[in-house]
C-alpha cells in the first residue's frame, strides 16, 4: 500500500469495486547465545527459544473442531520456532502421488456415505465467501488446513491480533455487492483508515515526500506524473478508464487489452511517463510495490493487473484488526451459526474430484479417514494447480493453461515489540538503497529482503477497555505492538529457497538483522523493545500474471464452468490476488450454481407436479377399485339416515 500526497474524496476503487451486477535450526540460536551483543536474538531469547512447552505442534496433529478460526490465538507469549502459514509436507505428501496415497490408504475411492447440493473445496476468503452466498443450500466447505481463512489468516500476541497474510482492503462504493456484504458482516465498525499520506525509508531513513523529491529531487517531476496519471485512472477523468477485471464495458474491455499486451514497467515508462528511462528511485518502489502485493517484478507483471490494483491504492485504504484475517473470521463466525460447525470442515484433504451421471464425488481425507460425498455442484475454490493434480476430468485446454501459471513464494514475519509501533505511518516501504538491477531481480531481492514494514496493531484499540475478540490478555496492550513484514520472492527459485530444509533459521536471521540495522534505527525503536519473531510460508500463494494471459484467453479457460455441475472460484481465476477478487468470483460463480441448483428443483417440481397429475388422473380412472374417502363414507351413510 503505497499512498502519497493523496487528494481527499476520490472513489476508492480496485478491480471489481464497482460492478454491480455481476454478479530457522537451533545452530544459529546456540551461537547467537553466545554473541555480547545486545541483539534481536538475545533478547528473543525468553520467550521465543523455550520449546520445551511448545504451546501446540503447528499442523501435525487434528485440532479440535471447535477452533478452526481464521485467528489462532493460542501461542500466548510463546511460539514454536517453526513456520506457521501452509504446511507444504501434508498437500506433498498426498496431492503430489495420489495413487501412492490412495493405495496406502486401502486402495479403493469409497462410495459417498453423504450427499451435498455444493460441496466446496478450499475454505480461504474464496470458498467462505462462495458459502455464505450460497449458505440456503447448507453447502460443505472442505479446508485442508487447520483452520479456515487461506492467505487471510491471523495470529494473536498479548490480545493483539496480527495478520500472517492478507492486510488490508480498498473501500467499496456504496451500495455495491461488496459493501453490502462488509456491512453484513459488520467490518466497517472495526476498520481504521491508513494515513493519507505514507513515508518510506531510504537507505535507513525516514523520508515523508517521496514523491515530492525527498530522496532525489529529480524524483519530483517524474512522481508527480505517476500521481496524476493514477489518480485520473482511480477516478475515470481525463479520457481514462479503470481496467475492471473481468472487464464488462466495451470501454473497459479495450483498455485491459491493450495494458494486457505490455509489461506494468513498460506501460509506466512509455505510456505514463513517455520516457526512456524511470528514476531509480521510482523505479525500486515500484518493483518493491509488486513484490509485496503480486510476489512478481513489474517487469514480467501483465500492467492490466498492475493498473488495477495500482490505481485502486490511490484511494482508500481500510485496515481491520488482524489486517484481513478479521473478514475472514467475521464470515466464519456467521457461517459456523449459519449452516453449522459440521459442515465447515478443517484439515480436510480433497484429493480426487470426479463427475459422474448424478453427480460429482469429491473424496477427502481428515483424520486419518477417507470419505466421499455425492454432491450436485463443486466449487473448486483453491489454487488451480491443486485443481490440476484432483480433477480427473480436466480438459486439455484447462489443464495447459493452468501449467502456464507460475506461482511465488511468501514469508511474513511479525515482530513483537514491548512499546507500540510509532504513529505517522501504515504500510511504511522500504526503498533499500534505491537501486534495482533490473537483470538481477533474483539478486536484488535477496539484497534488498522485506520490501515493506506494516504497524500489524494498527486497528488495534488500545486502552483499559479494549479486548480482542477471545477477550484474552487484551485488557491492557498499551506497551505492546506488532510490525509486520512483508517479504516476497519474487523469481523462480524463490520456492526452492522457501521450502529447502534449513529455511527457518537462514531466513530468521536475514529478518533479524534487517530489523536491526534497517527497520529499527529508522523508526527509532530500540532494539531491546523486540521480544519475539514470529515468522509464516506460503509456498505458493501469488499466480503470476504475466503480459498476454488475458488477451490470449488463458484467464477465461481458467474460470469457464465444466458441464454446469463443476465451478471455479478463486483469486487466481483473474491472476489477481487480492480480497476484491476473490470476492467478485466467488460472487459471480455461487450466482451460477444457484441458478443452476434453482433449474434443476423447479424441473424436478415440475416432473413431480407431473407425476402426480398422472396419478391423480390415474385415481379417477378407476375409481370403483378403491374405497371411497372418508368424507363420503360419512356422506353416505347420512344420506342413508
Ligand atoms: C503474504 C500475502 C499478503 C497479502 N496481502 C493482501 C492484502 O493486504 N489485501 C488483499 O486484498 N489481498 C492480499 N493478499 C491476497 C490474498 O491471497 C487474497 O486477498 C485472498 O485471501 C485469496 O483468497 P482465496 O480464497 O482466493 O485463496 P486462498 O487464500 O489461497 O485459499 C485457498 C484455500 O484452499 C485450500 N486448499 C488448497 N488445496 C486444498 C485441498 N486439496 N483440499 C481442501 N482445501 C484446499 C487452502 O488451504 C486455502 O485455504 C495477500 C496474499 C499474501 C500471500
Amino acid at each position: 500500500m503505497i499512498k502519497v500526497n493523496k487528494q481527499k474524496n476520490r472513489i476508492p476503487r480496485r478491480t471489481v469495486l464497482k460492478l454491480a451486477t455481476i454478479s530457522a535450526g537451533s545452530a544459529l540460536l546456540q551461537a547467537c547465545a553466545g554473541s555480547k551483543r545486545k541483539s534481536v536474538e538475545n533478547t528473543l531469547t525468553p520467550s521465543d527459544t523455550k520449546t520445551s512447552a511448545p504451546i501446540k505442534a503447528l499442523h501435525s496433529t487434528p485440532i479440535n473442531n471447535e477452533d478452526t478460526g481464521p485467528i489462532d490465538r493460542n501461542y500466548g507469549e510463546i511460539a514454536p520456532l517453526k513456520y506457521s502459514g501452509e504446511d507444504p509436507d501434508r498437500s506433498h505428501q498426498i496431492l503430489w502421488d495420489i495413487p501412492g496415497f490412495v493405495s496406502s490408504a486401502g486402495a479403493k475411492i469409497p462410495d459417498p456415505s453423504e450427499k451435498a447440493p455444493v460441496v466446496i473445496v478450499g475454505g480461504g476468503m474464496s470458498g467462505l465467501i462462495s458459502g455464505y452466498h450460497l449458505k440456503k443450500y447448507l453447502p460443505i466447505i472442505l479446508e485442508s488446513a487447520d483452520r479456515f481463512g487461506g492467505n487471510s489468516r491471523g495470529e494473536s500476541w498479548r490480545g493483539i491480533d496480527y495478520s500472517i497474510g492478507a492486510a488490508y482492503l480498498c473501500a467499496p462504493e456504496e451500495g455495491t455487492p461488496l459493501d453490502k456484504f462488509y456491512k453484513e458482516l459488520d467490518i466497517y465498525r472495526r476498520v481504521k483508515s491508513a494515513p493519507e499520506d505514507e513515508p518510506i525509508l531510504f537507505n535507513g531513513k525516514m523520508k515523508p515526500y517521496f514523491l515530492k523529491g525527498d530522496t532525489d529531487p529529480a524524483v519530483a517531476t517524474q512522481g508527480a506524473i505517476l500521481e496524476k496519471y493514477f489518480s485520473d485512472v482511480l477516478n475515470e477523468k481525463n479520457g481514462k478508464v479503470f481496467p475492471e477485471l473481468p472487464p464488462t464495458t466495451e470501454a473497459q474491455k479495450k483498455i485491459v487489452k491493450e495494458l494486457d499486451a505490455v509489461s506494468f514497467r513498460d506501460h509506466i515508462r512509455k505510456t505514463v511517463l513517455a520516457s526512456d528511462t524511470i528514476h531509480p528511485h521510482l523505479d525500486t518502489w515500484l518493483e518493491h510495490y509488486c513484490w509485496s502485493v503480486f510476489g512478481s517484478s513489474y517487469r514480467e507483471l501483465s500492467a492490466a493487473v498492475g493498473v488495477n490494483q495500482f490505481a485502486g491504492e490511490f484511494g482508500k485504504i481500510l485496515v481491520p484488526p488482524g489486517g484481513n484475517s478479521f473478514v475472514a473470521e467475521q464470515l466464519y463466525s456467521k457461517l459456523k451459526k449459519e449452516i453449522g460447525n459440521d459442515r465447515l470442515r478443517s484439515h480436510a484433504m480433497v484429493f480426487q474430484v470426479k463427475t459422474v451421471d448424478d453427480g460429482v464425488w469429491v473424496t477427502y481425507e481428515r483424520d486419518g479417514e477417507v470419505k466421499t460425498i455425492l454432491a450436485e455442484t463443486v466449487i473448486f475454490a483453491c489454487p488451480k494447480y491443486v485443481v490440476r493434480k484432483i480433477f480427473t476430468d480436466l480438459e486439455p485446454g484447462r489443464e495447459k493453461a493452468i501449467r502456464r501459471i507460475r506461482y511465488n513464494s511468501y514469508l511474513v514475519a511479525n515482530v513483537l515489540l514491548n512499546q507500540k509501533v510509532p504513529d505517522g505511518f501504515y504500510d511504511l516501504y522500504l526503498l533499500a538503497d534505491g537501486k534495482v538491477d533490473g537483470k538481477d531481480i533474483q539478486g536484488t531481492a535477496e539484497r534488498h529482503r522485506a520490501t515493506d514494514a506494516i504497524n500489524g496493531s494498527y486497528a488495534h484499540v488500545y486502552g483499559v477497555n479494549a479486548t480482542n475478540k477471545s477477550g484474552s490478555s487484551g485488557n491492557n496492550t498499551n506497551h505492546s505492538g506488532v510490525l509486520t513484514l512483508y517479504r516476497a520472492f519474487p523469481y523462480l527459485a524463490g520456492k526452492a529457497q522457501v521450502l529447502s530444509t534449513g529455511s527457518y533459521f537462514k531466513f530468521r536471521k536475514e529478518f533479524i538483522d534487517q530489523v536491526e540495522n534497517e527497520i529499527l534505527p529508522g523508526l527509532g525503536i530500540s532494539k531491546t523493545a523486540v521480544v519475539g519473531l514470529r515468522i509464516a510460508r506460503w509456498g505458493h500463494p501469488l499466480p503470476v500474471a504475466q503480459p498476454g494471459m488475458i488477451n490470449s484467453g488463458l484467464v477465461e479457460s481458467l474460470s469457464k464452468p465444466y458441464k454446469s455441475k463443476v465451478y471455479f472460484a478463486n483469486q487466481d481465476n483473474w491472476l489477481n490476488p487480492c480480497i476484491e477478487q476473490a470476492f467478485n468470483e466467488a460472487h459471480h460463480w455461487s450466482g451460477e450454481v444457484e441458478k443452476y441448483l434453482e433449474a434443476k428443483r423447479l424441473e424436478k417440481t415440475k416432473q413431480s407436479i407431473g407425476a402426480d397429475v398422472v396419478s391423480k388422473k390415474k385415481e379417477g380412472d378407476s375409481p370403483k377399485n378403491e374405497e371411497p374417502p372418508k368424507d363420503n363414507k360419512k356422506n353416505e351413510s347420512k344420506k342413508a339416515e
